[in-house]
């Protein structure tokens, strides 16, 4: 049976609806959005005090580092870079087992669904065991990322990564032992998992060479020259780093983007995660191409790594998206407003991107937050629309964060000060996975994730 949601305010393109309502069927698609009827042929869920808005979509999450959260915050344990912070990660990367990855994810997941995120890139290069040998089943910790999404309810691509080396002319860092594989094993590997999952309506696969400097070119030409047949989406690190530039400069001759433009990889499918640290020529590279860059800005804030410059990228119509990365925070608006707001303490001036391509600020940054990831995942979701998946959530509208609002001024308020108190209700291909604030597996996902945490971290006096 078809179920029709009658909330008080309903978003629809980019602009809130007071007499709107979402149809949606039983198979969990979008098939109308339209003025109230009478109509109540179909079951209908009335929602008073409250906007429907569509789900946020993470474009770029590592799961199990939930589990830093907090612990590099300290120079005597992370040192004081990017490149000494992953000490850190690696730390936490090499003491998780099967179950315990699955945990973190869980605890991850379900803190995404806490904040209205429906959908999550899983940027997925956690592959052998902790002696860095292949499991019997090579795919066992994909295997349990994937579960951990489809336990708490999160639509999830993974976006299975091949990271063959530590560096241009580096020996292998025995943190990273987790992650390596040959490329012929990571064809082989991610060609198992398709199809063992092709069936599966709520997983989809993406390709991710990690970087240009844990993936020679020669490899990285293999691998996208094998995607092509399949299309997928395919996602790289690029540009996060000065030093990752210039050691890509050494190796070849050109920056990141440069390089990937000369070899025709950058294309539709492909995302660049990060590109902070590009130039004008390679901005012009990535918009021709109609690649997709996605930012995260409460990591690379928390990292230090620069402030992405959003202005030119969105000015020369490039689709930003957006992701929680390492998990620093897991606040999906928090990503959006800081592309702005970066920009303002950079240029001593306010709302640099409002009427870029003439939409309002909040407009553009939900789009970041929703259509834009979508997008880049290769899904149909982030915007109500029929033939959508139907990916949304509630928010209550007399939540402090927001209360005082109208169908006008709703969307800024949001974008600008919504607290994941406000949100009610988040639905999934048409299931509710969070309903009155409360997901049904919350205190055991919880509990389990904090004896992991207890376990990584109890032998460590410094941190
Ligand atoms: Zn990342």
């Amino acid at each position: 049976m078809n179920t029709l949601y009658r909330p008080e305010l309903l978003y629809s393109d980019g602009r809130l609806m007071s007499n709107g309502e979402l149809l949606v069927s039983e198979t969990g698609k979008i098939l109308e959005i339209s003025e109230k009827t009478n109509d109540s042929s179909t079951r209908v869920v009335d929602l008073p005090g409250k906007a429907l808005l569509p789900g946020f979509v993470n474009a770029h999450s590592h799961s199990f580092q939930r589990l830093i959260r907090g612990k590099s915050e300290s120079r005597l344990a992370s040192g004081s870079d990017f490149w000494s912070w992953r000490g850190t990660m690696y730390h936490a990367a090499n003491r998780l087992d099967p179950q315990d990855v699955y945990d973190v994810a869980r605890m991850a997941f379900l803190e995404m669904v806490l904040t209205g995120t429906t959908t999550v890139g899983e940027f997925h290069y956690l592959h052998n065991a902790p002696d860095g040998k292949p499991y019997e089943d090579p795919n066992l910790l994909a295997k349990q990322v994937l579960a951990a999404a489809r336990s708490v309810g999160i639509c999830i691509v993974l976006l299975r990564t091949a990271y063959l080396r530590s560096g241009f002319n580096l020996p292998r860092d025995s943190g990273q032992i987790r992650f390596f594989e040959s490329r012929s094993a990571f064809l082989e590997n991610m060609d198992a998992l398709i199809q063992e999952f092709r069936n599966v309506f709520e997983v989809s696969f993406g390709v991710a060479p990690h970087s240009v400097r844990a993936v020679p070119l020669s490899d990285l030409k293999e691998i996208v020259g094998w995607n092509r047949a399949l299309n997928l989406p395919l996602h790289m690190h690029i540009s996060e780093q000065v030093a990752e530039n210039a050691a890509c400069v050494r190796e070849y001759g050109l920056a990141p983007v440069a390089l990937l433009n000369r070899e025709r990889i950058l294309d539709a499918n492909f995302t660049g995660v990060h590109a902070i640290h590009i130039d004008p020529n390679e901005i012009d590279m990535l918009a021709e191409a109609n690649a997709t860059i996605c930012a995260c800005p409460t990591t690379e804030r928390n990292l230090g790594d620069g402030i992405f410059p959003a202005d030119c990228v969105l000015n020369a119509g490039i689709r930003v998206a957006l992701g929680s990365d390492s998990q620093a925070q897991i606040e999906p608006l928090e990503d959006a407003r800081q592309l702005d707001y970066h920009l303002r303490l950079q240029r001593q001036k306010r709302t640099i991107l409002d009427q870029i391509a003439a939409k309002p600020l909040a407009t553009t940054l939900f789009e970041c937050a929703t259509i834009h990831g979508a997008r880049s995942l290769g899904l149909h979701c982030g915007e109500l629309k029929p033939g959508a998946n139907a990916d949304f959530f509630t928010v209550d509208l007399s939540d402090p964060s927001i209360a005082g609002n109208s169908a006008d001024d709703l969307l800024s308020i949001l974008v600008f000060s919504l607290n994941r108190s406000a949100v009610h209700d988040v639905v999934v291909n048409g299931r509710i996975i969070l309903q009155d604030r409360r997901h049904p597996l919350h205190d055991e996902i919880v509990a389990r994730y904090q004896e992991v945490h207890h376990k990584v971290w109890r032998t460590e006096r410094l941190l």
